[in-house]
């Protein structure tokens, strides 16, 4: 099957699933630059009205966005800068703007927040509020709290939504289907689980695995803020979108935070998808993919801890 075949039943699948940002999967670089006229084939006539194709412009290149809009597909907005790793050394101060146009909250060191979440000192402290919390309604039908998982010294966290029925019944998050997926989505960037961060956005199960309320949200932010204190990991990344949007205060879509660098009290975070939804949906896995190798080149470049 050619390139504009597979992409034409591509769009039409993705277009069904009610999708309306586009993510390429099972076609290369190439071949969709060829297709829109970004890139000859190799000895092919220019096309009329393509652009000069004498120094075929290269995804790395600073001009393929240029040449994408001359081919006559709408680029969009302007995205952020290709996103990679900021060498370590080149890392600004940790309250400056992130390099690649993202999200940031909050200053440099400490002070995420005040109260007597600040006043623990450890995560186990952290875990013993938590256990204790009634700040929202959740508590009153969870089993356990899900406090999170984890060394101190992690140097990535994971942070995921909430509790579901797994979690809820053993205290320990991301243990179910979803939970399975995220360990071997670690270990596909040589990353063991038990060397990992893990938490969520809110600390007991929302009921029916309901997404959590804002107000149950701004209840137990603290805790993860504390727990990002305590942890100062290299990297944090935000699995899904309301992880994204509580730990980044956005209302922005998941497709407008991926892709770039944001800042969560000077700590890098890399948005991608939740595990859950690409036990949904597969073709999300390639840029999940994305996103945690960006994730992980980041964490190569920081300072060792
Ligand atoms: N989904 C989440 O967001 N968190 C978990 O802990 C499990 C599933």
């Amino acid at each position: 099957m050619g390139a504009e075949e597979l992409l034409r039943r591509y769009l039409e699948q993705r277009k069904e699933m009610g999708e309306r940002e586009l993510v390429l999967d099972d076609l290369t670089v190439e071949q969709v630059m060829e297709m829109i006229g970004a890139r000859r084939k190799p000895g092919a006539p220019a096309a009329p009205g393509a652009p000069a194709a004498s120094t075929p412009p290269s995804p790395a290149g600073s001009d393929w966005r240029a040449a994408i809009a001359a081919a006559g597909a709408a680029p969009g907005p302007t995205p952020a800068a290709t996103p990679s790793a900021t060498p370590a050394a080149a890392r600004p101060p940790a309250d400056a703007a992130p390099p690649t146009g993202g999200i940031t909250v909050g200053g440099g060191e400490r002070e995420l927040f005040g109260g007597p979440v600040a006043s623990a000192n450890s995560l186990e402290e952290i875990a013993a509020l938590v256990a204790a919390c009634t700040k929202c309604i959740l508590h009153k039908n969870a089993k356990n709290p899900v406090p999170g998982d984890g060394p101190a010294g992690a140097r990535l966290m994971c942070v995921g939504e909430g509790p579901g029925a797994s979690e809820d019944e053993t205290g320990h998050p991301f243990v179910g289907q979803a939970g399975q997926l995220l360990t071997k989505i670690l270990a596909a960037v040589d990353l063991k689980r038990e060397d990992v961060y893990i938490a969520n956005v809110v600390k007991h199960r929302p009921p029916g695995n309901r997404a959590p309320l804002p107000d149950e949200m701004q209840a137990c932010l603290p805790y993860l803020a504390r727990q990002v204190e305590l942890v100062r990991p290299a990297v944090i990344l935000a699995l899904g979108l309301t992880a994204a949007q509580g730990l980044l205060d956005t209302k922005e879509s998941l497709g407008k935070l991926r892709g770039r660098e944001h800042r969560y009290h000077g700590i890098p975070v890399i948005v991608t998808y939740h595990p859950a939804a690409l036990l949904r949906n597969p073709a999300w896995k390639r840029p999940t993919w994305e996103d945690v190798q960006l994730a992980r080149r980041i964490l190569d470049s920081a300072p060792a801890a």
